[in-house]
């Protein structure tokens, strides 16, 4: 049951997409190669911030786009693990999220994702 205007959501969703299609941070690995160990290091480490900050950006595109094609089936809203609808405050606070919040505490400390879903719709 969605408790949000389901057009409004589409928006939101489109445009933190848009958002994050603009924000390429894949130029940022592209450095200059120096010789002095502490400028390599710094490199490194600034490298590995960005990667993080790419992989972060990829996993909620990923979740954006399955939060479209829910809103598409009308199924959003609700947790694609455990089939619980997912809190509407939580919803507004992360409109991509496809998890309830017991299901995304499971998968941030496991770091598994809950696949194949538990949660299947009788066809
Ligand atoms: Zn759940």
């Amino acid at each position: 049951m969605l408790h949000q205007n389901k057009e409004v959501v589409r928006q939101q969703l489109l445009t933190k997409l848009e958002d994050l299609s603009r924000r390429d941070s894949r130029d940022e690995l592209i450095r200059e190669r120096c010789n002095d160990p502490m400028d390599q290091m710094q490199n490194r480490f600034e490298m590995d911030l960005t990667i993080s900050v790419i992989n972060n950006d990829w996993e909620t595109r990923k979740a954006i786009e399955t939060a479209l094609k829910l809103l598409a089936i009308d199924e959003y809203g609700i947790c694609q693990d455990c089939g619980a609808e997912i809190n509407p405050k939580r919803l507004e606070a992360i409109p991509w999220t496809t998890l309830c919040v017991y299901c995304q505490d499971e998968y941030d400390c496991t770091g598994v994702a809950a696949s194949p879903p538990k949660y299947r719709r009788a066809a």
